[in-house]
């Protein structure tokens, strides 16, 4: 398991380095949000541990930017917890924080979790197989392209089967701006309807995503 860590406070990042290598992570670490931007496009990583006051640019312009191709965990690191719903909530796309100043134990136990918890294993229902990392979709074999939004909605509901979102959660989760309500649902149903198109044999009569009439949609969970 390979971690990025991005800290300019050269104490911390050394400390945070030493007891994530300790408990047996491999880890490559940044001092500044361009350089950890760079590594991040040129590496593969499990986990991003991300400060959120750095230099050059800051750690929720790092994350909405990692957001943009890749669902990887990301704990923010911040002193600042007055902001952290909206930066571990929907918005920003953080998956966790720790708030500083931290104890090594309480960090390595976060982040053992959130690998738990996100384990972004590719997720495969019928013939269908979800890849997280290169935000991918394979059926069959055969690759199929979602826009970055399209990938995300999917992906949020499969990655808990069963589980009905309404179009507001769906649009959270998914990274967009805030719409009015007309809007937001015409734009939900129309992003449905392209990945419908996309993954299922029948749009018409899908098998993955289905409609919940007068809620939302989910992701089937009694797929075989
Ligand atoms: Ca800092």
């Amino acid at each position: 398991m390979k971690i990025l860590v991005v800290e300019d406070e050269d104490t911390i990042r050394e400390v945070e380095k030493a007891y994530l290598q300790r408990s047996g992570y491999s880890v490559d670490d940044s001092c500044d949000g361009k350089s950890a931007l760079d590594l991040f496009k040129k590496n593969k990583y499990d986990l991003v541990l991300l400060d959120l006051n750095l230099p050059e640019m800051d750690g929720v312009e790092v994350c909405k930017e990692i957001r943009k191709v890749s669902q990887v965990p990301v704990i923010m690191v911040t002193a600042r917890v007055e902001e952290i719903d909206e930066i571990v909530g929907l918005e920003i796309g953080a998956d966790d924080y720790i708030k500083k100043p931290f104890s090594p134990s309480v960090l390595i136990a976060r982040v053992q979790t959130i690998l738990r918890r996100t384990g972004h294993e590719t997720i495969e229902f019928g013939d269908i197989l979800i890849d997280p990392e290169r935000m991918i979709i394979n059926k069959k074999g055969k690759e199929i392209e979602l826009t970055t939004t399209q990938f995300n909605i999917l992906y949020t509901l499969a990655k808990r089967p069963g589980k009905v979102f309404t179009r507001s959660e769906i649009l959270d989760y998914a990274y967009d701006e805030t719409l009015p309500n007309d809007v937001l649902d015409r734009t939900v149903d129309a992003h449905v309807k392209s990945i419908r198109k996309a993954i299922e044999s029948n749009p018409k009569k899908p098998r993955y995503l289905l409609t919940v009439i007068g809620k939302g949609y989910k992701f089937n969970d009694e797929l075989k």
